[in-house]
């Protein structure tokens, strides 16, 4: 650049020049006529980010908008000059705000040789004012509602979105509140902080934000229409509420079927029943603890494994009661008896039916199974019992028949046969009177309808009399009769004819059970009760036996070798002890003999003799 004819004591005009524009605080620059940079000062290579010996820079090029850029050079060739153009300019890395001014200089054609400029980094400025607009704008372009209120109530200002709330409060600036924002600005006021209300106006629900401006005599109240938030929040409510009572429901209903199972497996649990549930291929699915009692299997293991697996050596076979269960059919219940024999014998009666599944299809087998192994042996001793009634009833009737037909038919019968024939008749009435009084006795016993009498009675002189009773039938098998009786013995409270009758019954039992010369010992003692034991050397009872000894009916089986009795004898006396408040034990061996304990309690003051 040059300006010719201006010197001065600060150098040549040129110097000066270069002066300026090395060390102005404006970014400076040079360019040829295309815009490539030849020259930029410091302050330039600052603003651009480029070291100010790097030119071949298009300025151009650095512009980000291809629309700015044509027009910047458009109008420095066609005018020669641009005023603070506004470009967005690519520089350090980002875009800045740039205004260019830059003006050409013509070489002597008259053509444009180069262009000399400034750029101007105007990016916060823009920002400032566009925040700032932003800020003169608000809260007059809030889409919400913003008003200003004076401590007394009155509003000051209120932007274009408050009108509905203006509206339907009837009042314009300058006019107090009504009643109920007014309540709460004031509640504001007092609380000193900022309060949130909702206030309902016109079907539309507001949020209501009321701020205290620190230092200021008045509020801001910023207004919110939360009408959709709110509907969301009732339906969300609402069908909370529902999916509440739903989820009630499904508890109860949880709860009921909970009850039901609960029940169901209880009812299960505490039936007296063997109850067995097995799938189709009769694999055990469900198995109460009666019938793990029942098939004698341990613990938990039973369900899961095959039933027929549990069963061991049975009658009817496994495979066969296997097809038993199979024609079982769901709307009819099949009763098997089965008898299985491991470890111990019993007999199961087991009722096997199919259930069906939802669909109504077969899936599986529900047996109930109880232990009948008692009854039918009680139904056996009943069935020998009749048997053993009718027999004995009818020996002594036969006996009394056919003496009576001969005395009857033979009128000139010698007075001695004839006194022999009624002895008979006698002795055989006797027998049949022993059996039925037998037979009473038990039942009325049994019914507790026999009232025993409560006297001290003389237990010595008891089994004195009741040997003395049966001496015809221990002399008749020449037996062995030893009494030891460790006396003065206390006396038990009783009744002497039961008590008669049960010493009676132990020691026609011991007569009638050993065979011709063996021994009968009958002995007494007293310690803290009355004990009478009666001892004899007779056939003894088998072990598996003894348990059931005392019940009515029940007679040791002795194959060939049949001895009358009713089973009914060591029932009596059983009943007899108990109801003395005694005890009474048998021990025996087979083929070495039995002996009989019993136990009275005694009066200690009442010992006989004295
Ligand atoms: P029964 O009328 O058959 O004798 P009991 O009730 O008196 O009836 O006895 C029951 C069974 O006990 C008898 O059938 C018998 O086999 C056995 N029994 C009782 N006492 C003796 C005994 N002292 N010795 C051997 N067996 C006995």
């Amino acid at each position: 650049m040059e300006c010719q004819g201006v010197s001065s004591s600060f150098g040549s005009a040129p110097d000066r020049y270069e002066r300026v524009f090395r060390h102005s605080a404006d970014a400076l620059f040079l360019a040829d006529a295309a815009g490539m940079l030849l020259e930029i000062n410091p302050a330039a290579a600052r603003l651009l980010g480029i070291d100010s010996g790097v030119t071949a820079r298009s300025l151009p090029g650095m512009i980000a908008e291809p629309a700015q850029r044509a027009d910047l050079m458009r109008r420095l060739q066609t005018d020669g000059l641009v005023r603070e153009g506004r470009v967005g300019l690519e520089a350090r890395g980002t875009v800045i705000d740039a205004l260019i001014t830059a003006a050409a200089i013509h070489g002597a054609s008259g053509a444009i040789e180069a262009f000399i400029g400034s750029i101007r980094d105007v990016t916060l400025e823009t920002q400032t004012c566009s925040f700032l607009a932003d800020m003169a704008r608000f809260p007059a372009e809030d889409p919400n509602p913003v008003m200003r209120v004076s401590e007394a109530g009155v509003l000051i200002y209120a932007n274009t979105a408050s009108a509905p709330l203006l509206d339907a409060w009837s009042i314009q600036v300058g006019q107090a509140l009504p009643w109920e924002p007014l309540e709460q600005v004031r509640r504001s006021i007092a609380a000193g902080r900022t309060c949130e209300f909702e206030l309902m106006i016109n079907d539309r629900a507001w949020m209501m934000i009321c701020a205290r401006v620190p230092g200021r005599r008045y509020v801001n109240l910023y207004g919110l229409d939360v009408t959709a938030r709110r509907d969301a929040e009732n339906e969300v409510a609402r069908q909370s509420a529902e999916l509440a009572r739903a989820n009630e429901q499904l508890t109860a209903v949880n709860e009921r079927l909970n009850q039901q199972a609960k029940r169901l497996e209880l009812i299960v649990r505490g039936i007296g029943d063997g109850v067995i549930v097995t799938d189709l291929e009769h694999r055990v699915t469900m198995m109460n603890h009666v019938a793990r009692e029942l098939l004698e299997v341990s613990g938990r293991t039973g369900t899961g494994g095959m039933l027929m697996g549990l069963l061991g050596d049975c009658t009817p076979p496994p495979l066969r009661f296997r097809e038993m269960l199979e024609a079982c059919r769901p709307d009819q219940a099949e009763e098997i008896l089965l008898v299985l024999r491991e470890p111990c014998p019993r007999t199961l009666r087991v009722v096997a039916s199919a259930w069906v599944d939802p669909t109504g299809r077969v899936a599986g087998r529900v047996l109930i199974l109880r232990d009948v192994t008692r009854e039918r042996e009680i139904d056996r001793l009943k069935t020998d019992f009749v048997g053993s009634v009718s027999h004995e009833l009818r020996t002594p009737l036969t006996s009394i028949k056919g003496f009576t037909k001969a005395l009857r038919e033979d009128g000139a019968m010698d007075e001695s046969l004839r006194n022999q024939f009624l002895d008979i008749i006698d002795q055989e009435t006797l027998r049949l009177e022993a059996l039925i009084e037998d037979l009473l006795e038990i039942s009325r016993l049994e019914s507790g309808r026999l009232r025993l009498e409560r006297r001290p009675v003389d237990i010595a002189g008891l089994i004195e009399s009741s040997c003395a009773m049966l001496s015809p039938m221990i002399e008749a098998s020449a037996l062995d009769l030893k009494l030891d009786i460790d006396g003065p013995l206390p006396l038990p409270i009783g009744d002497h004819n039961a008590l008669q009758r049960m010493l009676v019954n132990i020691l026609g039992n011991a007569i009638k059970f050993t065979p011709a010369g063996g021994a009968i010992s009958v002995s007494a003692s007293a310690g803290d009760q009355l004990t009478i034991t009666v001892a004899d050397t007779g056939i003894g009872i088998p072990q598996t036996d003894l348990p059931h000894i005392f019940e009515r009916f029940y007679r040791v089986h002795r194959p060939g070798m049949e001895i009358a009795g009713t089973g009914l004898g060591l029932a009596i006396v059983h009943e007899i002890v108990q109801r003395h408040g005694g005890a009474v034990n048998i021990e025996s061996e087979l083929g070495h003999g039995t002996k009989v304990t019993v136990d009275l309690p005694v009066e200690r003051e009442l010992i006989s003799g004295e």
